[in-house]
């Protein structure tokens, strides 16, 4: 999962949103019982408690996997390392008889993706994993290290290879319960989840081409690291960027009918019109980063930065502002969107303002079809005699791949990887009480989607 360092404060407020987030995100609380003292119910059928009892003898030999794969770097920039953890997946993935191709990343500049695909006669599901973390060979965070019977901690032991690795264990139970074949599953494990390439079109062409040929997308990140809690929506995150005209002139004319305000009144009047308009609605915000402006600006958009010059007795001839917005739904984002514009264009006398947009992430907004998988997903929970499980609040979920595949998929799920605390700190740590228990709950819920009608 990507939790952006921003340079830019929120402005966060609650009311009035015409989107609605059902109850199903009030938080679990307490301490979460221990998995191990938990029994399935009569709810499980002949094929399901095969596939249940394939998992735990493997445990070791998954816990040994994901050791080997943490203590590969692969940092996004590390090419050869994301390679390197691709083709020990790759060989796994083959050997379960998946068609497996890499995708070369030189067009995005990033490393690459592994794509791993099967055909049966079940609805063709897409399962979401990523090769990269966020701590490159510089970091001094490299090697996984067993705390305790229970705790491990190492760079992407949780985000995400502990995730990529429950999806392999996944997959061996349910090829040992002889059901396996019978599925259609594209399993797409980027390279580059914690810093995408560019242009994102090229970037995300095979997640979304996956998307688009199947009926359920499932995300195997860490979440929310409580395992009663899944991701049924994140907010997508979108650039965008204000330049203001004005009039350069002596400052003592400054508002005379022929010279106007400047072009710093008139960015502060539109922000402060983004912030009495839009702050108040429930899931957005949106952010000025940061602002620069005076009588000659240059700005720096690789860098995230610039210059400007001016003189306190001048009035201002030009002055950019550059920030983000988070929204819940592709409509929320698009009404924003058209709010800033018309703001922007509403302007002072004998000054312009321009707002442009850059999208990043798309929303991955609570359909009904999320929901509905939820639902599933919560049942597959109680029969396996564990928690309940409930949505994220969505203020709480950061950005991930999952969202690339929202716009096309029906039905969409995430954070049913491995639980834990702390990714992307020095300190990420996996819950070793979870990894059988979790690879139980996603492979009895991959061959219940499995089983369900097509589309
Ligand atoms: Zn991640």
């Amino acid at each position: 999962m990507i939790h952006r360092i921003l340079l830019l404060m929120f402005l966060v407020g609650c009311a009035s949103s015409k989107t609605v987030v059902t109850s199903t995100t009030t938080s679990p609380v307490g301490p979460v019982p221990n998995p191990s003292t938990m029994t399935p119910t009569a709810a499980l059928t002949a094929t399901e408690r095969q596939i249940v009892a394939a998992i735990d003898p493997k445990n070791a030999e998954g816990l040994a996997l994901l050791e080997r794969v943490v203590n590969i770097n692969s940092g996004t920039m590390n090419f050869a390392g994301v390679r390197q953890v691709a083709d020990i997946l790759r060989k796994e993935l083959d050997a379960l008889g998946f068609k497996t191709r890499w995708v070369d990343g030189a067009a995005f500049g990033r490393a690459g993706h592994l794509i791993a695909e099967r055909t049966g006669t079940g609805p063709r599901i897409l399962l979401i994993g990523h090769l990269d973390t966020v701590f490159e060979p510089t970091s001094t965070f490299q090697k996984f290290e067993k705390l305790s019977d229970t705790t491990a901690r190492g760079p992407g032991v949780i985000d995400m290879k502990g995730g990529d690795v429950i999806m392999l264990q996944a997959f061996k139970a349910l090829e040992s319960a002889g059901v396996l074949d019978k599925m259609s599953i594209t399993a797409v494990f980027s390279g580059d989840e914690e810093s995408s390439g560019r242009p994102l079109s090229l970037a995300r062409a095979d997640l979304t081409a996956a998307a688009k040929k199947s009926q359920y997308a499932i995300g195997f990140e860490d979440g929310s690291g409580d395992p009663r809690t899944a991701v049924i929506s994140r907010r997508g995150a979108t650039n965008w960027t204000l330049r203001s005209t004005g009039i350069p002139a002596h400052s003592s004319q400054i508002f005379r009918s022929d010279i106007g305000d400047g072009a710093i009144f008139e960015s502060a009047r539109v922000l402060d019109q983004f912030r009495s308009r839009l702050s108040k609605e429930q899931y957005l915000t949106f952010n000025p980063g940061y602002a620069i402006g005076g009588t000659d600006v240059r700005t720096d958009s690789t860098q995230a930065g610039g210059s400007a010059y001016g003189k306190s007795n001048v009035v201002s001839k030009a002055m950019s502002v550059f920030g983000d917005i988070r929204a819940l739904s592709p409509k929320q984002l698009a009404d924003a969107k058209s709010t800033m514009s018309a703001i922007a264009a509403a302007s002072l006398p004998h000054t312009t303002s321009e707002i442009t947009f850059d999208d990043g992430y798309p929303p991955l907004a609570p359909t009904d079809g999320n929901r509905k998988l939820l639902a599933l997903y919560d049942q597959v929970s109680r029969d396996l005699g564990y928690w309940p499980v409930v949505a994220v609040d969505p203020m709480r979920a950061g950005a991930a791949d999952v969202s690339f595949a929202a716009p096309y998929i029906p039905m969409a799920l995430d954070a049913v990887g491995l639980a834990g605390w702390d990714d992307h700190t020095d300190k990420e740590t996996a819950d070793l009480r979870m990894f059988g228990p979790l690879t139980k709950r996603a492979a009895v819920f991959l061959y219940r989607l499995s089983t369900s009608p097509p589309r």
